[in-house]
């Protein structure tokens, strides 16, 4: 073991299980590649203030989890704690929603930091995939990424998920709501910290997981009866949408995003087997986020789900995916002349684009058929002294144990055969 461990709060993804992570980002990106969105890579670092404003001053995502650093030019950069801003950013740098194509519908996949209080499914280091959906109003586009969303997961083979629904309103009408829940808060028994955060952003209090906090938030002013017209009937077709694509949702009316930007459509998906970290993924409508980070308005929606908790989520249920194996032949060579040999029938297999590895180390047979058996192939190649004399190699199935001898220059077209 080396004396260096991987940093608090991360971990490392290796086999088998990484194939799982791996998976799960294919299945998730399957979904939105197949319905038009595009891909998106940013850098991981950005000028810190994109986050301070596009994720907002006052979350505790900015306040208390970013990773900030002065670069030797004395740049103020954060690692990416989402990833949102940064596609919003780059999407807005690029000029791609004047090209009179919006929505402009962009999908992405990595790696983000958080400092937080590392626990099972909380890390500092995590993976999502997220969509985002920049430069329309459209009902149907946020009904487009829950059954999306929903899509994924069920692909995967997840049951025991919710999806979680409601609306924040918009800017005409959230802000009667702000103060009627502030007037609320404030007669409350709460905490310094927690009363300071309901004057700055009193919708994040709804948030709040403590069952004492929750306890006293029990007749808090609903947002849904304070919703304007348009906002209700926005909401409406999108429940009306999801409904008839058969995905199945639960209105909560206290789900919120605490940040002014965010407005109507809200959603979490959250998963009943996963203790206090729950959530999945989580998505809704920013049609106030372009202005915020210096653009034109840009009504946009999109999700994150995470890759992380998705896998606990999998193996919380019990579900393996199908796999298949990452080798179909292997080739075990007993001798030189057998390695030289085989070594360039694996070369010409994998030219053909057939997945093939070898019985390196200089193993006795043994330990190769060992390793053969390890990696999963349908068919091994054996070779000897005694076979290359004749010219030939032995191919056997190892489902069925059939063993039989193919000429060497018929070996590409016998493992095509039988691989079929
Ligand atoms: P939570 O309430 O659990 O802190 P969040 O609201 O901060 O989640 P989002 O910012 O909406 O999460 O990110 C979307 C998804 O990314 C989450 O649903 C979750 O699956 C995943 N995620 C967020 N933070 C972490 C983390 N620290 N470790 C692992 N996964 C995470
Ligand atoms: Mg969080």
């Amino acid at each position: 073991m080396s004396t260096f461990q991987a940093p608090k709060g991360t971990y490392d993804l290796i086999p088998p299980r990484s194939a799982v992570f791996l998976a799960v980002r294919d299945t998730i990106s399957g979904q939105v590649r197949n319905a038009g969105y595009g891909y998106v890579e940013t850098p991981g670092f950005e000028d810190v203030n994109l986050f301070a404003r596009g994720v907002g001053e006052s979350t505790d995502i900015v306040t208390k989890e970013m990773y900030t650093l002065t670069t030797k030019g004395g740049d103020q950069l954060a690692l990416r704690p989402e990833g949102t801003a940064s596609v919003l950013r780059a999407a807005l740098q690029a000029n791609l929603h004047k090209q009179g194509n919006l929505p402009v519908k962009l999908w992405y996949s990595g790696s983000y930091y958080r400092y937080e209080r590392a626990q099972a499914g909380r890390y500092r280091h995590f993976s999502q995939v997220g969509a985002e959906a920049i430069g329309a109003e459209d009902p149907a586009l946020d009904a487009e990424l829950i059954i999306l969303a929903d899509q994924a997961y069920r692909a995967l083979g997840l049951r025991q998920y919710r999806i979680l629904l409601n609306s924040l309103g918009d800017k005409e009408c959230r802000p009667v709501y702000r103060e009627a829940l502030q007037t609320f808060l404030r007669g409350l028994d709460l905490d310094e910290e927690t009363l300071r955060r309901a004057e700055i952003n009193p919708l994040r209090v709804l948030d709040d997981k403590r069952a004492d906090v929750q306890k006293q938030l029990v007749d808090a002013p609903l947002l849904r009866d304070y919703l304007c017209d348009a906002c209700k009937a926005y909401h409406e077709q999108v429940r009306e949408l999801i409904t008839a694509a058969g995905v199945v949702f639960e209105d909560d009316l206290k789900l919120v995003r605490g940040l002014d930007y965010y407005t109507r459509t809200t959603f979490e998906f959250v998963h009943d087997g996963l203790g206090s970290q729950s959530a999945v993924g989580g998505g809704g409508r920013y049609d106030g986020l372009s202005e915020m980070i210096g653009g034109p308005a840009l009504p946009s929606v999109g999700w994150a789900l995470g890759v992380d908790r998705t896998v606990l989520a999998l193996e919380a249920e019990g579900v393996t995916l199908d796999l298949p194996a990452p080798t179909s032949v292997f080739a075990v060579a007993l001798g030189e002349e057998a390695r030289r040999v085989l070594f360039g029938k694996v070369t010409e297999l994998r030219r053909a684009g057939i997945a093939s590895d070898f019985s390196f180390g200089g193993k006795g047979l043994k330990g190769s058929m060992k390793d053969a058996n390890r990696s999963g192939a349908r068919l091994t190649l054996v070779a000897g002294e005694r076979d290359l004399a004749e010219g030939v190699v032995q191919l056997k199935d190892m489902e069925s144990g059939e063993q039989r001898a193919v000429a060497l220059d018929e070996v590409l077209d016998a493992v095509r055969a039988q691989l079929a």
